[in-house]
């Protein structure tokens, strides 16, 4: 198994605005006197390119296009390849971040499978997700985000469960308290998925003794194609409620809002501009409405671009009202 279990960043100052308790989250987000009696804002934000750096291309692009929460890749994300960064731009996306009070989160690449039956795959999986979450501790995120797998083969479900317990236990064990928390987010249900919509949620959580440094992330697109009813009035409502009735009121810290292109159930993961798929406008006004994702970052990844991104955020903001 590879060495990096240890994700041993150096300390560094506290944070400002991202992570820590849903008091700090609230405070971070709702300003003012009058902010004490209103539930806290949920940031809207999107995954963005690198580009230039994280300071000079993400951080700029994120304010270019009103963004208050953003995700990146920090390395190339269909590949294994640790990407070392650039101590300046981590550091000046950090305290550029800390200042607009701008929520940071680092998604890992594609191919991390901590199901897969391919030692070499679970093997890159672990040093993969290690380095990443080095690198958002680095660069001041509060969170890495981690495609929850699948055992591939039929029957081999057992001995994945273990896998994932056995290689991901000893890197929430290494993370420092103020480390960024590892975010589960469920598949789409496509080939043998060890977690799909929010029913798989508490086996899964189980699976790694509900681990504090844990938390869940809920792709929209992901749990309709799972079968959650969110394209029926209340189904999105419902399927939160059900999300907090099976892991607790806290477990979650992000959500992607992504429309579907495919219909409900349909185990396809195509994303599709928010409001114009097969989910619809509503299900995105009963997310923003629910109590679970008061302070929660709401970023998308809809197909189409920056500019796309700047529209569906600005769509998603008029939901929210302010
Ligand atoms: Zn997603």
């Amino acid at each position: 198994m590879a060495s990096s279990a240890s994700p041993d960043a150096p300390a560094r100052p506290a944070r400002s605005a991202g992570g820590g308790s849903a008091r700090a989250r609230a405070a971070a987000t709702a300003r003012g006197p009058r902010a004490r009696a209103r539930r806290p804002l949920s940031p809207i934000g999107s995954h963005l390119p690198v580009g230039p750096g994280l300071a000079r291309g993400a951080f700029r692009t994120a304010v270019d296009i009103g963004a208050e929460a953003l995700q990146v890749f920090v390395g190339n994300p269909r590949g294994w390849a640790r990407a070392a960064g650039d101590p300046g731009q981590d550091e000046a996306f950090r305290s550029l971040c800390a200042d607009a009070g701008m929520r940071a989160f680092v998604h890992t690449p594609y191919l991390v499978n901590f199901g897969s039956p391919t030692p070499a795959t679970l093997e890159r999986s672990v040093d993969i997700v290690a380095h990443n979450l080095v690198r958002a501790y680095a660069i001041g995120a509060e969170g890495v985000v981690v495609h929850t797998g699948s055992c591939v083969a039929e029957g081999s479900r057992e001995v994945a469960m273990r896998q994932v317990r056995e290689s991901l236990l000893p890197i929430l064990d290494a993370l420092p308290e103020d480390a960024p928390s590892l975010l589960l987010e469920p598949a789409a249900g496509q080939g043998q998925s060890l977690c799909s919509g929010v029913d798989d949620l508490p086996a899964y959580l189980a699976a790694l003794d509900g681990h504090p440094r844990l938390g869940v992330c809920l792709d929209t697109c992901h749990v309709f194609a799972a079968g959650a009813p969110l394209d029926a009035p209340g189904g999105t409502t419902e399927t939160l409620d059900r999300l907090v009735a099976l892991t607790g009121p806290d477990q979650l810290r992000l959500v992607h809002a992504n429309d579907s292109k495919d219909p409900r159930g349909s185990f396809r993961d195509r994303h599709e501009r928010i409001g114009r798929g097969q989910i619809g406008p509503r299900a995105f006004e009963e997310l923003l409405r629910h109590p679970a994702v008061a302070g929660v970052p709401v970023v998308v990844e809809t197909p189409g671009g920056v500019e796309a991104s700047r529209e569906d955020i600005a769509a998603l903001k008029r939901v929210r009202g302010r």
